[in-house]
């Protein structure tokens, strides 16, 4: 599959990034340890049967979104989330299609002392850029290879 990531595709750590309009939740026990925080970001190459989340696969359907009000976002639920053993789950869609971005909040979550967590496919596309992230303090993947075509028809 050809795959040439699109949109705004941020510049340095207060870049931009696009993200599904709905607002971010929080959950416990399926996003990584705790309570967390889970921010969902728009775009992702693949078309899972399974997908739970269809509403994130094209890019330019998210809102654009600056860094610093994720982490405004973020900062609001900055103790609560420490206390209960929980972090900050970035998920999507393909976070890693968004390098920058997702790199951005990554980093400045752990500059807050943040346990992170990155949801990913692993499916990176042709231009892959593993430089520009820091490494999650856990990194999830879906738990079964993806099924690109669909059943029946
Ligand atoms: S990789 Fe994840 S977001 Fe993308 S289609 Fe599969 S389940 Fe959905």
């Amino acid at each position: 599959m050809q795959f040439r990531p699109t949109g705004p595709t941020p510049r340095g750590p207060d870049g931009a990034g696009r993200v599904p309009a709905g607002p971010s939740c929080a959950s416990t026990g399926v996003d990584g340890p705790g309570t967390r925080f889970v921010l969902f970001v728009s775009g992702c190459p693949l078309r899972c049967l399974y997908c739970a989340n269809p509403d994130t696969w094209r890019l330019r359907d998210g809102k654009v979104t600056r860094v610093d009000e994720v982490m405004a976002e973020i900062a609001k639920y900055r103790t609560f989330v420490i206390t209960s053993g929980g972090g900050v789950t970035i998920t999507g869609g393909e976070p890693l299609l968004q390098p920058r971005f997702t790199g951005a909040v990554l980093r400045r979550c752990k500059d807050m002392g943040l346990h992170t967590s990155l949801d990913t496919s692993g499916f990176l596309g042709p231009e892959r850029t593993t430089r520009c992230w820091p490494t999650p303090t856990w990194c999830c993947s879906t738990s079964s290879p993806s099924t690109p075509a669909p059943i029946g028809g």
